[in-house]
C-alpha cells in the first residue's frame, strides 16, 4: 500500500489517526488545532513521515554495492520507467514525485548520468531539509498573515519539541506543570469563541487569557507571580512584560520570548517560573 500513490481520502484518514495520537500522548483538548498540536511534540505530518522514510529507502538502493541483486532491479526498473513511464507502476513513479515534491529530483539525474549518489549521512540531511522546507512553507500557507500562531509555531525547526517539553524532559519532578501548560497553550489558541468565565461569570473572547490576566479570582496567584518575576529579572523586564498584549505575556509564559526579552533571561528559565503559576491557573479554573 506504502508504495502506491494514496489516494486523498487515504491520506486524510492516516492524517486524522496520526492527530488523534498526537493530541493523546500530550493529553492535550482534542479540539487543539492541527498545527500546534503538532509543533508542540515536534512532529511531522503523517505523509512527510511516510515521504522522509520513502526518501531513505530511495538513498538505501542507490548507496548500496553495485552486486547487489536488487540495485539490479531496481535500476533497470527506473530504466523502464524513464523510457516509457506509463509501463510501469508502484515503486519508482512513486519515489519519482516525491523527489520532484521536495526539490530532490536533480540528485536522482546526477545518479543516473555519473552512477554516483551522495553519502549516507549527507542524503539523511538532504532529506531532512527538504522535508523541513516544505513543512514551512505549508504551515505559512495555512496560517496567512497576522495569524497569532505564527509568533508561537516554530516553523525555523518543527522537528524540535517546544520548550515546555525540553524543561520536562530535564526535569522530571514538574512534568505535570509542563503538560497544564502545554493544554493551556493549545487552548489559547483553539477556543477562540466566546465562554463565560467558570468562576467570575464574565463573558471572554478568550477564557485563557482571562483566568491568567483578568479574572478578579486570579489576583493573588497573579500578585505572587509577578513579584517572583521583579524578585529574578527586576523592574524593568517587569515593565517590558506587563506593557505586552496579554496574548503576547501568554507566550512569554510559554517560553516563547521576543528579542526585548531575551537579553533579560532565556526562554528555560522563563519557564522554571512560570510554570507553578500556569499550573496553579489551569487547575483553580478547570481549563
Ligand atoms: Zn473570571
Amino acid at each position: 500500500m506504502l508504495w502506491n500513490r494514496l489516494l486523498p481520502n487515504d491520506i486524510l484518514r492516516l492524517e486524522r489517526a496520526h492527530r488523534l495520537c498526537i493530541k493523546y500522548i500530550q493529553d492535550i483538548p482534542l479540539r487543539t488545532k492541527t498545527d500546534i498540536a503538532l509543533n508542540a511534540i515536534g512532529c511531522l505530518s503523517l505523509e512527510s513521515e511516510i515521504d522522509k522514510n520513502k526518501l531513505r529507502f530511495f538513498g538505501q538502493l542507490c548507496t548500496v554495492q553495485c552486486h547487489k541483486r536488487f540495485r539490479s532491479v531496481f535500476a533497470n526498473r527506473l530504466t523502464a520507467y524513464l523510457t516509457n513511464p506509463s509501463t510501469v507502476e508502484g515503486f519508482i513513479p512513486d519515489i519519482v514525485r516525491i523527489l520532484h515534491k521536495y526539490s530532490l529530483f536533480p540528485f536522482l539525474e546526477s545518479f543516473l548520468q555519473t552512477g554516483r549518489f551522495v553519502v549516507k549521512c549527507r542524503w539523511k540531511e538532504l532529506v531532512r531539509t527538504g522535508i523541513v522546507d516544505f513543512e514551512r512553507r505549508s504551515i505559512h500557507s495555512r496560517l496567512g498573515e497576522g495569524d497569532p500562531l505564527t509568533d508561537l509555531v516554530n516553523t525555523d525547526d518543527p522537528l524540535t519539541p517546544c520548550i515546555l517539553w525540553q524543561v520536562s524532559a530535564l526535569n522530571g519532578h514538574i512534568l505535570r506543570q509542563c503538560q497544564s501548560a502545554v493544554v493551556l497553550m493549545c487552548k489559547m489558541f483553539s477556543e477562540t469563541y466566546r465562554q463565560y468565565c467558570p468562576r467570575c461569570c464574565v463573558i471572554t473572547e478568550n477564557r485563557v487569557i482571562h483566568c491568567m490576566f483578568e479574572c478578579i479570582y486570579s489576583d493573588n496567584e497573579r500578585n505572587v507571580f509577578w513579584r517572583i518575576i521583579i524578585h529574578h529579572y527586576g523592574l524593568e523586564m517587569f515593565s517590558a512584560l506587563i506593557t505586552m498584549s496579554p496574548m503576547n505575556q501568554a507566550c512569554v509564559l510559554f517560553g516563547y520570548l521576543p528579542d526585548t526579552l531575551s537579553t533579560h533571561t532565556d526562554a528555560a528559565s522563563m519557564v522554571m517560573l512560570s510554570i507553578r503559576f500556569l499550573h496553579r491557573i489551569k487547575l483553580m479554573f478547570n481549563l
